[in-house]
């Protein structure tokens, strides 16, 4: 492809040298900008400038993400988020798109499958700043009922299932952790020592001794074996019996 492509230029060149002086500064920038499409110096020109802003389009958005991605906390106090949000939560006003009336039992499964975002995205994945993670307190408290600790429903707050699970799991790595509080049943402890109280930890009783001819159960005796099947054993371990039994 290199090869055809100079054999064009030297052809260019002998037509006529104000073209060809064009030509090498427009082969001269197209390798300072883009050099992995350097073989179609010529008809790739533009398209080698529409994928250099692609690619910078792209460098901003991973700026963008990064710049949260390590303090995701950080975004929930930004000038941004009050901007976007004020005081509300992040979920706040979102509608979820459905069919008739009455809405879905659950939420959608995810809402971003590979590089696919659905029109409609749920309020942590259509912000790519709002980032769960365990020491994100302040997003989770958002999804967590105050008076009952109980984090909210996806029906109620719109999350995707995806998103749900890892919220949930975030929510109780953060309380493992102690980011976050909740209330454990009260239990009065009275300072008693429970340590041997216990049968199963306590002193061991003594075994009952066996002193009478009776069974250690007493409906060992009650059972009486099939004549049949004691002939059949007795016959196979014939060689290993004491004799008289
Ligand atoms: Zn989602």
């Amino acid at each position: 492809m290199a090869a055809s492509f100079q054999t064009v230029v030297r052809a260019v060149v002998r037509i006529s040298p104000s073209i060809s002086y064009s030509l090498r500064q427009l082969k001269r920038t197209s390798i300072g900008i883009c050099p992995a499409i350097r073989p179609l110096a010529l008809p790739s020109h533009s398209l080698c400038q529409a994928v250099t802003l692609q690619d910078e389009a792209a460098t901003k958005e991973t700026e963008a993400l990064s710049r949260y991605k390590d303090r995701p906390w950080d975004y929930m106090e930004s000038e941004e988020y009050i901007e976007r949000y004020g005081a509300h939560p992040v979920w706040a006003g979102y509608r979820r798109n459905h069919k008739g009336g009455i809405p879905p039992q659950k939420t959608r499964k995810t809402c971003i499958r590979g590089d696919k975002i659905c029109g409609n995205p749920c309020p942590i994945c259509r912000d790519p700043h709002v980032i769960i993670h365990h020491q994100n307190v302040k997003l989770l408290q958002q999804f967590i009922s105050p008076h009952t600790g109980v984090v909210y429903d996806p029906t109620r707050t719109g999350v995707c299932m995806k998103q749900q699970k890892k919220l949930v799991e975030a929510v109780n790595t953060a309380q493992d952790h102690g980011f976050l509080s909740f209330q454990i049943p009260y239990v009065d402890f009275a300072g008693e020592d429970y340590s041997n109280g216990h049968d199963a930890v306590g002193v061991t009783p003594p075994a009952p001794s066996l002193t009478s001819a009776d069974d250690w159960y007493k409906w060992y005796g009650e059972i009486a074996p099939d004549e049949k099947e004691v002939a059949q054993v007795r016959k196979t371990y014939k060689a290993y019996l004491k004799p008289g039994t």
